[in-house]
């Protein structure tokens, strides 16, 4: 009757007695040793099924031990039941079994053991597990890959950028034709905004790699909402929109960093102008509500469908692709860099539009700051820069050092340049400068090296060391202060940095 009811089930099942000896197994135990050559425990009754396994367990083999133990507790009274996946090597291939093994009341100290075949479901999960794996390569790949892009694309801007500065500065004395003006221009214009993909390429790789450095302080966001307008100021003329500005009376301070959150507000005002057709308006307004400091941008152009809304600030999302932009597309990162430099902060943005054609609005909250003590944020970019300083350049790179070099004499600058770190330190002596700016990439002897035997030459002691780099703040601080340097400057260094730079010398 038992091996009746032990047939109907779908294990392979098998009961032993209080001594651990077999009393009955159902066919599917029998076919399982048959089929395979292999049986998971002894086959037939009478056979001592604690005999058949304990010299595996003697041998130490940590399935058999494991079963021995589970088993002998069990019959010694000390558990109920116990359950045990394990692999079980077939001629043929790996198998895998849940073992379940319970004490029965049907004879007393008698034990009913069953196996599963589990093995469709832990090869899938392996399966799974590769795959994730795979997926977790390719996209720390893909994080390595943006970074060396916008590393290398970013590399060749620098030149580009500051002969266009010089040659637009020149242009009076060598040429006075408007077609070389309009194209300066043009090369201008297009540099910022491969510059401005680029950064957002490079911000988006710190993002993912945790590796953004916020430099927080108590600030007017009012400061920070005017100078992002001015960051805009060009796209919104450009589209002969009209801006309206509308910001409280009194003081709204938020600790954030002032060039990020500069940032995010230039974004969506640039988003602003370039996705409404020409002449539209935009809104920039701002209050304090209860402990949040709330920020408006909307527009009234193209819009965004509903179903784009929950999805709008997911990287890579873009409405249209085929969209037209007069002046450049984007790559569909603004948004998420959007957001995430805000999560950064503590704060939110919501994305509204009544649809298609009915204008988009953005709302951004941030922390308020409870009372006064703000300070003000970074004015704008000066146009000019101007310094009688001593300026020693070492760079590997000659168009980025030369291009430096021409900018800095024209600035009035006294200015040297070498192209590796042991003409630069002969040059430290002939030359003396007051500021020392320093590739760290440099080929052999490379700028921290360079650094750390300026400083222990007599002349470089109380020299400015300040370190280029183009691979952005993230580069650890601590070691680039421990070579000696006292800054740290992004390539392309901008006018902004260079003047506060020689103000501080
Ligand atoms: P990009 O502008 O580089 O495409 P963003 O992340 O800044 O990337 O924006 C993502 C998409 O959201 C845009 O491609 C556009 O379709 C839509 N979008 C953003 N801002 C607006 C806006 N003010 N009005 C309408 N659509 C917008």
């Amino acid at each position: 009757m038992i091996r009746g009811i032990l047939d109907s089930l779908a294990h392979e099942v098998a009961v032993i007695d209080e001594a651990g000896k077999v009393l009955a197994v159902n066919e599917r135990w029998l076919r399982f040793g048959r089929e395979n050559g292999v049986a998971p425990g002894a086959n037939s009754a009478g056979v001592d099924y604690l005999g058949a396994i304990r010299p595996a367990a003697a041998a130490g083999d940590p399935v058999a031990s494991a079963v021995l133990e589970g088993l002998l507790a069990l019959l010694a009274g000390k558990r109920r039941d116990f359950t045990l996946e394990y692999p079980c090597q077939t001629p043929d291939r790996m198998l895998w079994f849940v073992m379940h093994a319970a004490r029965t009341d049907w004879r007393p100290g008698a034990v009913v053991i069953s196996h599963t075949d589990i093995t469709e479901r832990v090869e899938a999960e392996q399966r799974l597990l590769e795959a994730t794996e795979k997926l977790r390569e390719a996209d720390t790949r893909k994080d390595e890959f943006i970074a060396t892009l916008a590393h290398e694309l970013r590399n060749p801007l620098t030149p580009i950028k500051n002969a266009a500065y010089l040659l637009r500065r020149q242009l009076p004395d060598f040429d006075k034709k408007e077609r070389s003006v309009a194209l300066l221009s043009m090369v201008d214009r297009q540099t910022t905004h491969l510059l401005h993909l680029v950064d957002d390429l490079l911000d988006l790789s710190r993002i993912s790699c945790g590796k953004i450095g916020l430099k927080r302080e108590t600030v007017d966001l009012r400061e920070i909402l005017r100078h992002s307008v001015e960051v805009a100021q060009r796209n919104i003329e450009m589209g002969a929109h009209k801006l309206e500005v509308s910001l409280p009376e009194t003081p709204m301070s938020v600790y954030g960093d002032p060039v990020r959150l500069a940032q995010v507000f230039a974004n969506l005002l640039d988003n602003a102008a370039k996705y409404t057709q020409h002449g539209g308006a935009i809104r920039l307004s701002a209050e304090p509500r209860g402990a949040e400091a709330v920020v408006l941008v909307s527009d009234n152009g193209l819009g965004i469908p509903a179903d784009m809304l929950p999805r709008i600030f997911d990287l890579f999302t873009q409405v249209d692709r085929k969209i037209a932009r007069p002046r450049g597309g984007g790559l569909g990162i603004g948004l998420a860099l959007v957001k995430r430099l805000l999560e950064l902060h503590g704060g939110t943005i919501e994305a509204h539009s009544e649809g298609p054609g009915k204008g988009s609005s953005f709302i951004v909250r941030l922390p308020a700051v409870a009372r006064g003590g703000a300070e003000t944020a970074q004015g704008s970019a000066p146009h000019e820069l101007r310094t009688t300083l001593r300026v020693l350049v070492i760079e590997d790179n000659r168009d980025v050092a030369e291009s430096l070099q021409m900018l800095l004499e024209t600035a009035g600058a006294m200015v040297r340049a070498a192209y590796d770190g042991a003409t630069g330190l002969d040059m430290l002596t002939s030359f003396n400068p007051d500021i020392v700016l320093l590739d760290l990439d440099l080929p052999g002897m490379d700028g921290y090296e360079t650094a750390r035997l300026i400083r222990a030459s007599p002349q470089g002691r109380g020299v400015k060391l300040v370190a280029l780099t183009g691979w952005g703040p993230e580069q650890a601080f601590e070691r680039v202060r421990a070579a000696g340097f006292d800054r740290l400057i992004t390539k392309p260094a901008s006018l902004r940095a260079l003047q506060q730079l020689f103000d501080e010398a």
